[in-house]
């Protein structure tokens, strides 16, 4: 299917449909409420679009990105991969986190081909794990262990292992947020090189506004306490985007409008 927003190149992602799905949470104890995490969100992808998610802490964004993934079920409401309900967690929604979470008994190699040995595709796919290393650029480190990686290294372990299964949707719950803003701003570009290889659809949580306008087709602006979709923005400006424009940084003051930031907190610290 060639999608709408990039009509040159053949998406390997899928398109995604939540239909008004809220989700809450019980107390421990039974005197406070339960957190309504997600109150009638609705949300449209296409296949082989960019999204960002950004708005505070506990507005749900996690909460999202796991209904995605199959980990946990809305109490009401549709996802939707495709034509196919989403109802268990699949290797065809990749999900990375912060945390890296590697192997550490495990070599780079290792690593990255997980999802294959687990799935009994290693015999037949091995030629891709080298693909995949050369990919994110990690050939000459194929024998390292995770303890030798650096930061950014081994966050481009994380992103090789979950596209090694060919992902039709790719969460990624602020997969650069532990990085220093050098590494981050590099990762950002990688990330961007990945998606543009393989068209994956990919939803993107991320604290950082310039982040979401360097990298999104839209960006969704959550608010808490009922978590709900505030705002959806759509990014037009040409990619590679430059981050000093003047169009940036008018969508850059807009945002912190929106989130309630403008003037009166130092910028891009949205959180
Ligand atoms: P975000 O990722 O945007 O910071 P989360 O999705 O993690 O937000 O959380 C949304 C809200 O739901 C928060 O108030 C959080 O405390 C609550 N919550 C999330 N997961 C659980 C859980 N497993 N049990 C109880 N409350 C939860
Ligand atoms: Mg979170």
């Amino acid at each position: 299917m060639v999608d709408a927003l990039h009509p040159d190149i053949t998406p390997e992602g899928s398109s995604l449909r939540i239909e008004n799905i809220s989700k809450s949470f019980s107390a421990t104890d039974s005197a406070t409420a339960p957190t309504l995490a997600l109150d009638g969100v609705s949300l449209t992808v296409a296949a082989g679009e960019l999204i960002s998610i950004i708005g505070p802490s506990g507005c749900g964004k996690s909460t999202l990105l796991r209904l995605i993934a199959g980990l946990d079920r809305p109490d009401a409401g549709e996802l939707y991969v495709g034509a196919e309900p989403i109802t268990d967690p699949s290797a065809e929604r990749g999900l990375v986190f912060q945390d890296p979470n590697l192997f550490p008994w495990l070599t780079v190699r290792g690593n990255i081909q997980t999802g294959l040995v687990a799935r009994g595709l290693l015999h037949k796919k091995r030629a891709e794990v080298d693909e995949f290393m050369r990919l994110v650029d990690l050939e000459s480190f194929a024998k390292a262990f995770p303890h030798h990686l650096s930061g950014g290294m081994a966050q481009r372990v994380a992103l090789a292992r979950a596209l090694i299964n060919h992902p039709k949707i790719l969460l990624l719950d602020e997969p650069l947020g532990a990085l220093d803003a050098f590494t981050r701003m590099r990762m950002q570009d990688e990330v961007l090189r990945l998606w543009q290889s393989r068209r994956t659809t990919m939803l993107l949580v991320t604290h950082d506004i310039d982040e979401a306008i360097y990298m999104s087709d839209r960006i969704v602006i959550m608010s808490p306490r009922p978590g709900r979709i505030e705002r959806i923005i759509a990014v037009t400006l040409e990619r590679p985007r430059q981050r000093n424009s003047p169009e940036f940084l008018h969508l850059r003051g807009e945002i912190l409008e929106l989130l309630h930031f403008a003037g009166n907190t130092p910028a891009g610290t949205a959180s």
